[in-house]
């Protein structure tokens, strides 16, 4: 039965260290870890979520996506489980989007990202997949390959002019609608 974890939050050590490669996808303890994950994912209502912020230091995380009001084209999407990413290659063009995550609560920024990617990842199977991303995929990929990688979007933000608290991103989200 999975079990809903705790989110860790900014000041965690266990968010700024890189995450091991997993050795087995199929081991029935790295099962377990991305049980929990899914059920913690769904049940914070994210688009995303990493192995370090449920407190594990491994290379896995997860890829959700759904319309919502800054992105109404995001594609709608099964959750995909990603194991031992890597970027093979970016686009030289970026954009600014924003963003906020589950261990940085009521928090948004506005953060460049590479609009184009290609990815390569093991499924939890264990099979090679790779992908080519764009716009929101690829931004919520490059949030959640930094997780593996230690860092969080706030490091990418430029000005903390940028950052901003969730009520008032919501009310100029309102007021733009
Ligand atoms: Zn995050």
């Amino acid at each position: 039965m999975p079990i809903l974890r705790q989110i860790a939050q900014l000041g965690h050590p266990v968010l700024r260290g890189v995450a091991e490669k997993v050795a087995d996808p199929t081991d029935p303890a790295v099962r377990a870890i991305i049980d929990d994950m899914q059920v913690t994912m769904a049940e914070a209502e994210g688009v995303g979520i990493a192995a370090p912020q449920v407190f594990e230091p491994r290379a896995i995380f997860i890829v959700a996506s759904r319309p919502n009001p800054r992105y109404p084209n995001a594609p709608p999407m099964e959750p995909t489980v990603m194991i031992n990413p890597e970027l093979l290659w970016v686009s030289d063009e970026k954009e600014k989007g924003w963003e906020g995550c589950l261990s940085i609560p009521g928090l948004r920024g506005l953060v460049p990202r590479h609009r184009r990617i290609g990815v390569r990842y093991l499924t939890r199977a264990g099979e090679v997949r790779e992908e080519v991303y764009e716009d929101f995929l690829a931004r919520v990929f490059q949030h959640e390959f930094d997780h593996v990688q230690g860092l969080v979007f706030i490091d990418r933000v430029e000005s903390s002019r940028e950052l901003v608290m969730e009520k008032e991103y919501l009310r100029s989200l309102k007021s733009h609608a």
